[in-house]
């Protein structure tokens, strides 16, 4: 790799920052309060709201910072008394769920056999897989098994669900899965 006098002088400066970091270190000096107001400062005009980390049934407590609507910050809750403001990696990443470039918002699909994924209309989306729902409950229903035992059920579809998903969804998903006859569903739980 070739280094330009520009990436010299920065590199440099970088490596005497860092070692007159690691002097204070070494010397004694206490950086907490330092590192405590710079977080401060971070979040410092921004409106707090308690929430609860999404990810596991652990429920720790979390403070979501926002400004002007925005999130900037979550982090766990100190008043909590189970997680008492710590989090875990997942838990601590949960800003992500919200601030993620790299996250997709759109609908893609892949037909049967293609390479390529190909963008789609949620609307078209949602009316495909409704349709094929439909289809596959009519085709693979069983009202009653050999025996005369009625059952109502289909094997044919399984719902799965994720962490994130609420206590409201998973409700309304168990009323929408039962009714269909769908047995086999399967969650993370939740609280
Ligand atoms: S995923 Fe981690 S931070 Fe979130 S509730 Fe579970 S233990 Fe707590």
């Amino acid at each position: 790799m070739e280094i330009s006098r520009r990436d010299l002088l920065r590199l440099s400066a970088a490596g005497g920052a860092g070692t007159a970091l690691g002097g204070l270190i070494a010397s004694g000096v206490d950086l907490a309060p330092a590192v405590a107001q710079a977080q401060q400062l971070r979040i410092k005009d921004a409106k707090v709201t308690p929430s609860v980390c999404p990810f596991c049934s652990v429920g720790c407590a979390t403070l979501v910072h926002t400004v002007d609507g925005q999130i900037v910050n979550i982090e766990g809750d100190p008043r909590s008394p189970h997680n008492e403001g710590s989090l875990c990696p997942k838990g601590a990443a949960t800003f992500q769920l919200h601030i993620n470039p790299n996250r997709p918002v759109k609908v893609l699909h892949r037909a049967p056999g293609a390479h390529d994924w190909e963008e789609w209309d949620l609307d078209r989306a949602m009316d495909r897989v409704a349709e094929l729902v439909k289809k596959t409950r009519d085709d693979t229903f069983v009202e009653r098994l050999a025996n005369g035992k009625l059952v109502n059920a289909t094997t044919a579809i399984f719902s799965l669900g994720g962490a994130t998903l609420d206590i409201e969804w998973n409700h309304i998903q168990q009323k929408l899965m039962r009714g269909l006859g769908i047995v086999a569903i399967e969650n993370q739980a939740r609280i």
